[in-house]
């Protein structure tokens, strides 16, 4: 190997290392930190942000990348090293776009947004965070100017989470979705074969939901000699090496179903990531390939794994074992009916598979209104309720419960709503070729065999890293262009099944 592209590879590596070591202290801020040291941490993480952003936007990184440029030349387009490269020059031109006054502007909002944002979800005042959600529009509009785009600005931003995907695409994606999910969602409602989920209330003790969830987890393939499980107020994974991947949830006593699927949920997004290859740790080709990607292996295990009666048959004796009282007068069929109910409802993150989507769209929508100028702040409240009766038939009472749910705008997380979406979609065209490579993989599921749709998605998805674009990738897995043609015939004939369409 050339030595400028040694040294390239030992700057990466260091800030691969630095990034991680910054991660770390995230996580266990939102774990185990005394509520004291917040301030103390905030500084730490600042002071490693600020490290972080001058090695990787210094002339000298800037040399070494343009000196590595030159030494792959000629090298085959597919090779590790030219993608590591590219990866690197994508990375360095994005931050150093923005001026570092812009930066730090956007951080110092990004801290006052969250918190007027909470207290004013909590007061359920929405002028109260009008003028801080105005600015933080204005500040994303001048990052996505600074950043480029050829047709949209909404381009520019989406580029940060799901690298080559555009707003014409996330367009023609709703578009193939909306009128087929709206008529699901109204078919579904006029069922007269409704879903009674009353099994999953009851007395569901966390001790015991704690060592199911850890099992099944197990059993499904997180690796847990290299991960674990720790609980936090938001469920969320996070990696500090392929070799530390550690998920959270959260226990409600009450209610079996919020910890089950969201362990597996956040497992699926653990296992992409303890399967990124071992000799892509600490280069730009570690981890997963976007956010839309990751979603689509959390998804796939959450949904298409753990919501199928294949996956309900087998868990279910072991939930019995578990909590024997609570689900005295039950059965499996009821357990799969219940966790596959389907209602509108005001919150996006208790949504079930059919109607998800249809708060992302929404989301998709106001954003661009908003960038673009078409709608006005002060007005969004109106036009976020008369979207929820037009595509859910739901209108929220109060703005806590609608306009105010995320906190991703007030941290500025525009351009971030499409990726859930994609993950959606993408689980189900995963889903659809891994049926086709495995033709038992029912059978397999039923009898709690997991390592031959695991070993599909090691080799077809996660052996990848973050070498290849979402779209580069998703041709290769599947052998076709993403489409919400496999989520649809996924969704209508599981729930025509379900509700006795
Ligand atoms: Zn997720």
């Amino acid at each position: 190997m050339s030595d400028s592209l040694q040294e390239f590879k030992a700057r990466f590596a260091m800030i691969s290392r630095l990034g991680q070591a910054a991660g770390l202290l995230g996580w266990d801020q939102q774990t185990y930190m005394p509520s004291g040291a917040a301030m103390a941490r905030a500084e730490q993480m600042a002071a490693l942000g600020q490290m972080l952003h001058e090695i990787g936007t210094s002339d000298e990184t800037g040399n070494l990348l343009t000196a590595a440029e030159a030494a792959i030349a000629g090298q085959p387009e597919d090779s590790d090293d030219v993608r590591m490269v590219r990866v690197a020059r994508r990375e360095f031109d994005k931050a150093t776009k923005l001026p570092v006054a812009l930066v730090t502007e956007i951080a110092r909002h990004t801290a006052i947004g969250q918190d007027v944002w909470a207290r004013a979800r909590h007061a359920n005042d929405f002028a109260m965070f009008a003028p801080v959600l105005e600015k933080m529009f204005d500040l994303v509009r001048q990052s996505a100017e600074c950043l480029g785009y050829k047709d949209h600005i909404y381009d520019a931003l989406i580029e940060n989470f799901e690298p080559g995907t555009t707003a014409a695409d996330v367009a023609t994606m709703f578009a193939e979705l909306k009128p087929d999910l709206v008529a699901l969602t109204q078919a579904i409602a006029q069922s007269k074969r409704p879903v009674d989920d009353r099994v999953l209330h009851g007395d569901f003790p966390t001790e015991q939901q704690k060592a199911l969830t850890l099992s099944v987890v197990a059993a499904i393939g997180y690796d847990l000699t290299r991960g674990r499980q720790d609980i936090a107020e938001h469920p969320f994974c996070a990696n500090f090496s392929r070799d530390d991947v550690r998920i959270t949830t959260r226990f409600d006593p009450k209610f079996l179903n919020q910890a089950l699927y969201a362990s597996m949920h956040e497992a699926g997004h653990a296992m992409y990531e303890q399967g990124s290859p071992a000799a892509y740790e600490g280069t730009t080709l570690s981890g997963g390939a976007s956010l839309g990607v990751h979603e689509s292996q959390s998804r796939l295990w959450e949904n298409l794994v753990g919501r199928s009666r294949a996956f309900c048959h087998w868990v279910y004796p072991q939930l019995k074992s578990q909590f024997p009282d609570a689900l005295a007068h039950s059965d499996a069929e009821a357990f799969y009916r219940a966790v596959n109910k389907v209602t509108p409802s005001l919150i996006r993150v208790e949504a079930d598979e059919v109607t998800y989507n249809l708060h992302t769209l929404l989301r998709f929508e106001l954003e661009c209104d908003l960038l673009t100028g078409t709608l006005a702040v002060t007005d969004l409240p109106d036009a976020w309720n008369a979207r929820m009766e037009a595509y859910l038939g739901v209108t929220p009472p109060t703005n806590a419960d609608g306009v105010l749910q995320d906190v991703h705008w007030s941290c500025g997380l525009i351009g971030y709503f499409p990726t859930y979406s994609i993950g959606n979609l993408l689980s189900a065209q995963l889903w659809e070729s891994a049926t086709a490579a495995l033709p038992s993989l029912n059978t397999q599921i039923e009898h709690g065999e997991f390592d031959p749709l695991l070993g599909w998605l090691r080799t077809n998805v996660h052996a990848y890293g973050s070498k290849y674009l979402p779209k580069e990738l998703v041709l290769k897995a599947t052998g076709k262009p993403l489409s919400a043609r496999a989520y649809m015939d996924y969704l209508t004939a599981k729930y025509t099944d379900i509700y006795s369409l």
